[in-house]
């Protein structure tokens, strides 16, 4: 992710905070997932633990500040947000931001 990227990302925080089926486990394998501390995990849904829609590993105020508190371990899932895409506009609109405009995404 560029440092433009996460820069918007660490202003947001929209896309950890949408939904509780948003932030879950896929392929990882289990030495990936043992990098996550339990405390942030659902094991029995096989997902981040969320309080709400949110994320447990959220940090910060949504649309000001935020932080992954697990970033170095985080999902599979989480790798694959892309500032722009469909997905984040989706998120970013449920807080009331503006969709992240990246003409590049959008061409076919
Ligand atoms: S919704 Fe988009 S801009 Fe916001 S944190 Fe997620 S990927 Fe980044
Ligand atoms: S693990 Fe980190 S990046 Fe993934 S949803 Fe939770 S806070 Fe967001």
């Amino acid at each position: 992710m560029s440092s433009r990227d996460e820069a918007l990302c660490q202003a947001c925080g929209a896309c950890c905070a949408y939904s509780a089926e948003w932030p879950r486990f896929a392929l990882e394998t289990d030495a990936q997932l043992a990098k996550i501390p339990r405390a942030y995990v659902d094991e029995a849904c096989g997902r981040m633990r969320c309080g709400g829609d949110r994320c447990s590993a959220l940090t910060g105020e949504l649309g000001v500040a935020t932080a992954c508190a697990v970033y170095a371990a985080r999902p599979d899932v989480c790798r694959e947000c892309e500032p722009g895409d469909a997905a984040c506009g989706t998120a970013r609109a449920h807080i009331g931001l503006a969709p992240v405009m990246r003409p590049e995404l959008s061409t076919p």
